[in-house]
Protein backbone atom coordinates (compact mmCIF):
# COMPACT_ATOMS: atom_id res chain seq x y z
CA UNK A 1 0.00 0.00 0.00
CA UNK A 2 2.87 2.21 0.83
CA UNK A 3 5.64 0.60 -1.31
CA UNK A 4 8.34 3.14 -2.55
CA UNK A 5 7.44 5.67 0.22
CA UNK A 6 8.77 6.21 3.19
CA UNK A 7 6.88 5.59 6.31
CA UNK A 8 6.35 7.91 9.46
CA UNK A 9 7.76 6.41 12.64
CA UNK A 10 5.43 4.20 14.24
CA UNK A 11 3.99 3.97 17.56
CA UNK A 12 2.72 0.09 19.08
CA UNK A 13 -1.10 0.30 18.98
CA UNK A 14 -0.50 -1.91 21.96
CA UNK A 15 0.98 1.60 23.59
CA UNK A 16 -1.66 3.63 22.26
CA UNK A 17 -3.53 5.51 25.42
CA UNK A 18 -7.10 3.84 25.94
CA UNK A 19 -8.25 7.57 26.36
CA UNK A 20 -6.53 8.63 22.97
CA UNK A 21 -8.19 5.81 21.08
CA UNK A 22 -11.68 6.72 22.23
CA UNK A 23 -11.00 9.72 21.56
CA UNK A 24 -10.08 9.06 17.96
CA UNK A 25 -13.11 7.17 17.56
CA UNK A 26 -15.10 10.12 18.58
CA UNK A 27 -13.15 12.32 16.73
CA UNK A 28 -13.64 10.13 13.55
CA UNK A 29 -17.67 10.15 14.25
CA UNK A 30 -17.39 14.15 13.85
CA UNK A 31 -14.65 14.17 11.23
CA UNK A 32 -15.24 11.88 8.87
CA UNK A 33 -17.32 14.01 6.56
CA UNK A 34 -14.51 16.32 5.66
CA UNK A 35 -12.16 13.53 5.51
CA UNK A 36 -14.17 12.94 1.93
CA UNK A 37 -14.54 9.40 3.02
CA UNK A 38 -17.74 8.89 3.89
CA UNK A 39 -19.02 7.48 0.50
CA UNK A 40 -17.70 3.94 -0.05
CA UNK A 41 -16.93 4.48 -2.98
CA UNK A 42 -13.66 6.30 -2.57
CA UNK A 43 -12.69 3.24 -0.08
CA UNK A 44 -9.55 1.30 -1.14
CA UNK A 45 -11.10 -1.57 -0.23
CA UNK A 46 -15.30 -1.70 -1.06
CA UNK A 47 -17.74 -3.95 1.56
CA UNK A 48 -20.08 -6.10 -0.14
CA UNK A 49 -23.14 -5.28 1.61
CA UNK A 50 -23.75 -1.70 -0.06
CA UNK A 51 -22.39 0.18 3.72
CA UNK A 52 -25.07 -1.65 5.57
CA UNK A 53 -24.06 -2.87 8.92
CA UNK A 54 -24.97 -7.16 8.58
CA UNK A 55 -27.54 -8.09 10.56
CA UNK A 56 -25.36 -10.53 12.66
CA UNK A 57 -24.12 -7.81 14.24
CA UNK A 58 -26.02 -7.03 17.12
CA UNK A 59 -24.49 -5.96 19.90
CA UNK A 60 -24.67 -2.07 20.61
CA UNK A 61 -20.46 -1.84 20.37
CA UNK A 62 -20.36 -3.85 17.65
CA UNK A 63 -22.92 -2.32 15.35
CA UNK A 64 -21.29 1.35 17.00
CA UNK A 65 -17.99 0.09 15.67
CA UNK A 66 -19.03 -1.38 12.42
CA UNK A 67 -20.78 2.00 11.43
CA UNK A 68 -17.19 3.43 12.55
CA UNK A 69 -15.32 1.35 10.32
CA UNK A 70 -17.56 2.59 7.48
CA UNK A 71 -16.07 6.29 7.60
CA UNK A 72 -12.34 4.74 7.32
CA UNK A 73 -10.58 5.74 3.80
CA UNK A 74 -8.24 2.44 3.95
CA UNK A 75 -8.50 -0.79 4.91
CA UNK A 76 -5.90 -3.36 5.34
CA UNK A 77 -5.59 -6.09 2.38
CA UNK A 78 -4.94 -9.01 4.87
CA UNK A 79 -5.81 -9.51 8.94
CA UNK A 80 -3.80 -12.13 10.32
CA UNK A 81 -4.58 -13.29 14.05
CA UNK A 82 -3.14 -15.38 16.39
CA UNK A 83 -5.14 -18.01 17.74
CA UNK A 84 -4.85 -19.12 21.58
CA UNK A 85 -5.74 -16.24 24.13
CA UNK A 86 -6.62 -13.83 21.41
CA UNK A 87 -9.43 -15.31 19.21
CA UNK A 88 -10.22 -18.04 22.07
CA UNK A 89 -9.41 -18.70 25.85
CA UNK A 90 -7.39 -21.45 26.24
CA UNK A 91 -4.39 -23.47 24.20
CA UNK A 92 -5.94 -26.32 22.16
CA UNK A 93 -3.13 -27.88 22.09
CA UNK A 94 -3.74 -27.57 25.98
CA UNK A 95 -6.86 -29.77 25.39
CA UNK A 96 -7.14 -33.72 25.17
CA UNK A 97 -7.89 -32.93 21.67
CA UNK A 98 -10.38 -34.35 19.14
CA UNK A 99 -13.31 -35.67 18.72
CA UNK A 100 -14.28 -31.84 18.87
CA UNK A 101 -17.70 -30.29 19.30
CA UNK A 102 -19.08 -27.03 19.44
CA UNK A 103 -21.62 -26.36 22.61
CA UNK A 104 -23.41 -23.20 21.74
CA UNK A 105 -21.58 -20.68 19.32
CA UNK A 106 -18.64 -19.97 21.23
CA UNK A 107 -17.66 -23.02 22.80
CA UNK A 108 -15.10 -25.87 21.36
CA UNK A 109 -15.48 -28.92 23.62
CA UNK A 110 -12.80 -31.84 23.26
CA UNK A 111 -12.43 -35.56 23.78
CA UNK A 112 -12.71 -34.93 28.01
CA UNK A 113 -14.39 -32.14 27.99
CA UNK A 114 -12.00 -29.47 28.11
CA UNK A 115 -12.07 -27.17 25.10
CA UNK A 116 -11.40 -23.36 23.92
CA UNK A 117 -13.74 -20.78 24.08
CA UNK A 118 -14.18 -17.80 21.47
CA UNK A 119 -14.05 -14.12 23.11
CA UNK A 120 -17.17 -12.52 23.25
CA UNK A 121 -16.40 -10.02 20.33
CA UNK A 122 -15.17 -12.76 17.94
CA UNK A 123 -18.02 -13.70 16.40
CA UNK A 124 -19.42 -10.50 15.25
CA UNK A 125 -16.09 -9.90 13.79
CA UNK A 126 -15.82 -12.92 11.70
CA UNK A 127 -18.99 -12.01 10.53
CA UNK A 128 -18.09 -8.32 9.43
CA UNK A 129 -15.03 -10.09 7.87
CA UNK A 130 -16.56 -12.55 5.52
CA UNK A 131 -19.57 -9.75 5.49
CA UNK A 132 -16.95 -6.80 3.82
CA UNK A 133 -15.25 -9.28 1.61
CA UNK A 134 -11.98 -9.14 3.88
CA UNK A 135 -8.94 -11.49 3.72
CA UNK A 136 -7.64 -13.09 6.91
CA UNK A 137 -5.21 -15.19 8.25
CA UNK A 138 -3.51 -16.74 10.63
CA UNK A 139 -0.09 -16.71 12.65
CA UNK A 140 0.17 -19.10 15.42
CA UNK A 141 2.67 -21.11 17.26
CA UNK A 142 0.28 -24.15 18.30
CA UNK A 143 1.71 -27.40 18.39
CA UNK A 144 -0.99 -29.23 17.28
CA UNK A 145 -2.06 -27.41 13.57
CA UNK A 146 -3.94 -29.89 12.63
CA UNK A 147 -5.86 -29.78 16.14
CA UNK A 148 -5.97 -25.69 15.32
CA UNK A 149 -7.78 -26.35 11.85
CA UNK A 150 -10.28 -28.81 13.32
CA UNK A 151 -11.51 -25.95 15.40
CA UNK A 152 -11.23 -23.35 13.03
CA UNK A 153 -13.60 -25.56 10.88
CA UNK A 154 -16.24 -26.21 13.75
CA UNK A 155 -16.28 -22.13 13.85
CA UNK A 156 -18.98 -20.91 11.42
CA UNK A 157 -20.47 -17.83 10.66
CA UNK A 158 -24.50 -17.42 10.73
CA UNK A 159 -24.66 -18.56 7.24
CA UNK A 160 -22.13 -21.26 7.71
CA UNK A 161 -19.40 -20.01 7.01
CA UNK A 162 -16.03 -21.85 8.41
CA UNK A 163 -13.82 -19.44 10.26
CA UNK A 164 -10.92 -21.97 8.40
CA UNK A 165 -12.28 -20.76 5.14
CA UNK A 166 -12.55 -16.92 5.76
CA UNK A 167 -8.96 -17.13 7.46
CA UNK A 168 -7.47 -19.25 4.36
CA UNK A 169 -4.01 -18.43 4.74
CA UNK A 170 -2.78 -20.07 8.01
CA UNK A 171 0.78 -19.93 9.01
CA UNK A 172 0.23 -22.68 12.04
CA UNK A 173 4.29 -24.03 13.56
CA UNK A 174 6.91 -22.69 15.98
CA UNK A 175 8.63 -20.24 13.70
CA UNK A 176 8.68 -16.80 14.78
CA UNK A 177 5.87 -14.72 13.85
CA UNK A 178 8.37 -12.09 11.95
CA UNK A 179 8.49 -15.52 10.00
CA UNK A 180 4.77 -16.33 9.96
CA UNK A 181 3.89 -12.51 8.69
CA UNK A 182 6.37 -12.71 6.12
CA UNK A 183 5.39 -15.77 4.93
CA UNK A 184 1.16 -14.73 4.86
CA UNK A 185 2.62 -11.49 2.93
CA UNK A 186 4.25 -13.68 0.26
CA UNK A 187 1.38 -16.14 -0.23
CA UNK A 188 -1.62 -13.49 -0.22
CA UNK A 189 0.32 -11.33 -2.47
CA UNK A 190 0.35 -7.99 -0.58
CA UNK A 191 3.14 -5.86 1.11
CA UNK A 192 3.65 -6.75 4.81
CA UNK A 193 3.01 -3.00 5.50
CA UNK A 194 -1.19 -3.74 4.41
CA UNK A 195 -1.19 -6.37 6.45
CA UNK A 196 -3.13 -5.63 10.31
CA UNK A 197 -1.94 -8.58 12.93
CA UNK A 198 -3.52 -9.17 16.50
CA UNK A 199 -1.89 -11.10 18.96
CA UNK A 200 -1.86 -11.36 22.93
CA UNK A 201 2.05 -11.62 24.01
CA UNK A 202 3.99 -8.50 23.37
CA UNK A 203 6.98 -10.18 22.65
CA UNK A 204 4.45 -11.20 19.07
CA UNK A 205 3.96 -7.81 18.55
CA UNK A 206 7.11 -6.65 18.83
CA UNK A 207 8.03 -9.49 15.80
CA UNK A 208 5.33 -8.03 14.13
CA UNK A 209 6.03 -4.65 14.38
CA UNK A 210 9.73 -5.09 13.41
CA UNK A 211 8.60 -6.66 10.21
CA UNK A 212 6.25 -3.19 9.21
CA UNK A 213 3.36 -4.70 10.01
CA UNK A 214 1.06 -2.95 12.78
CA UNK A 215 0.41 -4.82 15.49
CA UNK A 216 -2.27 -5.00 17.95
CA UNK A 217 -1.41 -6.05 21.26
CA UNK A 218 -4.56 -7.87 22.45
CA UNK A 219 -4.24 -8.98 26.37
CA UNK A 220 -7.57 -9.69 26.89
CA UNK A 221 -7.84 -11.15 23.93
CA UNK A 222 -9.84 -9.89 20.36
CA UNK A 223 -12.21 -7.07 21.06
CA UNK A 224 -14.25 -4.87 19.08
CA UNK A 225 -12.27 -1.73 21.05
CA UNK A 226 -9.20 -3.09 20.03
CA UNK A 227 -9.81 -4.29 16.54
CA UNK A 228 -11.29 -0.58 15.86
CA UNK A 229 -8.14 0.76 17.18
CA UNK A 230 -6.10 -0.58 15.32
CA UNK A 231 -8.09 0.06 11.92
CA UNK A 232 -7.95 3.77 12.87
CA UNK A 233 -4.16 3.84 13.74
CA UNK A 234 -4.06 2.12 10.04
CA UNK A 235 -6.15 4.00 8.09
CA UNK A 236 -4.39 7.17 9.73
CA UNK A 237 -1.26 5.90 8.62
CA UNK A 238 -2.50 5.78 5.27
CA UNK A 239 -3.99 8.90 4.90
CA UNK A 240 -0.65 10.32 6.15
CA UNK A 241 1.41 8.34 3.57
CA UNK A 242 -1.20 8.95 0.52
CA UNK A 243 -3.33 11.77 1.13
CA UNK A 244 -6.62 10.81 1.25
CA UNK A 245 -8.73 9.86 -1.65
CA UNK A 246 -9.86 12.19 -4.35
CA UNK A 247 -13.34 12.94 -3.74
CA UNK A 248 -15.98 11.08 -5.55
CA UNK A 249 -17.71 13.23 -8.61
CA UNK A 250 -21.53 12.85 -8.05
CA UNK A 251 -22.79 10.81 -11.15
CA UNK A 252 -25.85 12.68 -10.67
CA UNK A 253 -26.62 16.31 -12.73
CA UNK A 254 -28.43 18.71 -11.10
CA UNK A 255 -31.76 19.30 -12.26
CA UNK A 256 -32.56 22.35 -14.04
MG1 LIG B 1 -1.59 -16.40 21.80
Amino acid sequence: MVVGKQRPKRAAPGSMQRGQAEEDVDDLANDSPERGCSDSRSREVKPRNGGRVAPTISSPHGRRAAELLESLCFLPEVFVFDLDDTLWKGDVDCTEGPPFRLNGQRELVARHGTGVTLFEDVPEIFEWLHGTGQRAAIASHTSTPDWADMALTLFKTATGVTYSKIAGVKEMHGASKTVHLTRIAKRAGCERQSMVFFDNMQYNIDDGEAVDVLSSFTPRGLTWDKFLECLIEFDRRAVADRGPPPPVRSAVRPSR
